[in-house]
């Protein structure tokens, strides 16, 4: 399958900003406003993309709330296939299915619509993000589309923190992949 070539990898880690002490101390926030507004930056990303996924026969792209939407949903275009959006608790209209997932304090819940795959079971289905950090988040949503009786292909995020444990806890349930990774 596709890999980014290390020009690539260097166009797409200089269009993401760090944002230190954001959204609390201690925290470096990785902005990728930046690189959605640079053209050339975003472009490397989405083409890389579709070659890496072009010929996997997906059925659906499952995108996490938020940053996930944006570029799952641009990627199920160039694909020509469906978006799915998984949500935080309370914002999908119909009838969900729901995951409950822990943080470093509390927990959080998100949701998907239990038609989200149209009926297709075993639909072969890719969840992407923007990042992944401690992976609860995407283990939740893994989950939640196996529940909706579709099969989680493959887990991709522009981003991986390779100093938490997030990609090797998901491996165990997917197959990881990410663009460039932050140690
Ligand atoms: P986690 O469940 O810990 O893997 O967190 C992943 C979710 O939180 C993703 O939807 C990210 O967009 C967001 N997130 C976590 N840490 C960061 C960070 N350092 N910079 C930007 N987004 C983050």
């Amino acid at each position: 399958m596709t890999t980014l070539s290390q020009t690539e990898k260097k166009i797409i880690e200089g269009a993401i900003r760090d944002i230190p002490d954001f959204p609390k101390p201690g925290i470096v926030f990785k902005d990728i406003t930046t690189l959605l507004n640079d053209s050339r930056a975003f472009g490397v990303t989405m083409n890389h993309l579709y070659e890496r996924y072009k010929n996997l026969n997906l059925d659906f792209i499952a995108g996490i709330d938020a940053r996930g939407f944006i570029f799952g949903a641009a990627l199920a275009q160039m694909l020509g296939i469906g978006f799915v959006p998984i949500r935080k608790k309370g914002k999908l209209p119909y009838t969900t299915i729901s995951q409950k997932y822990s943080l470093e304090y509390g927990f959080d819940e998100i949701e998907i619509h239990i038609d989200a795959f149209r009926g297709k079971k075993g639909a072969q289905v890719l969840l992407m993000d923007d990042l992944i950090a401690t992976g609860g988040t995407a283990n939740a949503a893994a989950e939640l589309i196996k529940q909706a009786d579709a099969e989680c292909m493959e887990a991709c995020f522009v981003i991986g923190l390779t100093f938490l444990d997030g990609i090797k806890k998901l491996s165990e349930k997917t197959s990881v992949y990410t663009l460039i990774e932050v140690d």
